[in-house]
């Protein structure tokens, strides 16, 4: 008797053999996948467990990556192989239909995709142009720190606080919802901090600014700066 995975296998594999262009396997072929985390999941201790890590990247962003896909592949399997951030960033145009699951799935994961990166071991500071820029904005790197905390532990229920090219100051802090993204407002983000239960919840439990403390221990500033240059280039 065949257990319940070969029976699985060799039904892929017949269907497989069958595929024909645009059928579902060749839409699955180029739907959204799972990226790697940039470091081991317990480079960033202890600021951010290695706990934490495994299940934020490996169930939570597979989730909203497993349900990008299925809501895609039901209604718009056009769109599967489209660039996320244009999907999430235009989200208001797709078809009615989509436009919650990229909303919130295709947000959750642009987030969370762009938030690996934002991060890294050693956590670095911000030099040159980005460090006028955030004095400029925010007085020092200490008055950053203050009004971003402000924002991420002010932000009621789950959500992001943004780091953002500013329109009369050079940089702006912004908070926003579920994962909404600023670019969805037509705002260059540089810096994003998750402040949903999960992203710390295991470690810090109820006290968000703790965590946020910590975070800025492995915060990108780098990755940050790579930003700033793109979207200020004249
Ligand atoms: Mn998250």
């Amino acid at each position: 008797m065949l257990t319940r995975r070969e029976v699985f296998r060799s039904a892929a594999a017949g269907a497989a053999a069958l595929a024909i262009p645009g059928f579902t396997f060749a839409q699955e072929a180029k739907g959204f996948t799972l990226p790697k985390l940039p470091y081991a999941y317990d480079a960033l201790e202890p600021s951010i467990d290695a706990e934490t890590m495994t299940i934020h990247h490996d169930k939570h962003h597979q989730a909203y990556v497993d349900n990008l896909n299925k809501a895609l592949t039901a209604d718009a399997p056009d769109l599967l192989g489209k660039d996320i951030v244009e999907l999430v960033q235009g989200y208001k145009k797709l078809p009615e239909k989509v436009q919650t699951a990229v909303r919130n799935n295709g947000g959750g994961h642009l987030n969370h995709t762009w938030f690996w990166q934002m991060m890294a071991k050693p956590g670095t500071a911000p030099k040159l142009d980005l460090l006028k820029a955030i004095e400029a904005s925010f007085g020092t790197l200490d008055g950053f720190k203050k009004d971003f905390s402000a924002a991420a532990v002010s932000q009621f229920g789950s959500g992001w606080a943004w780091l953002v090219v500013g329109k009369d100051k050079p940089l702006a802090i912004v908070k926003t919802a579920n994962q909404d993204n600023p670019i969805t407002d037509g705002q260059a983000v540089l810096l994003g901090c998750d402040v949903w239960e999960h992203a710390y919840y295991l470690k810090y439990k109820n006290l968000r600014a703790k965590y946020l403390e910590a975070w800025y221990n492995v915060a990108n500033w780098d990755f940050v700066a790579d930003l700033f240059a793109k979207a200020t280039k004249k």
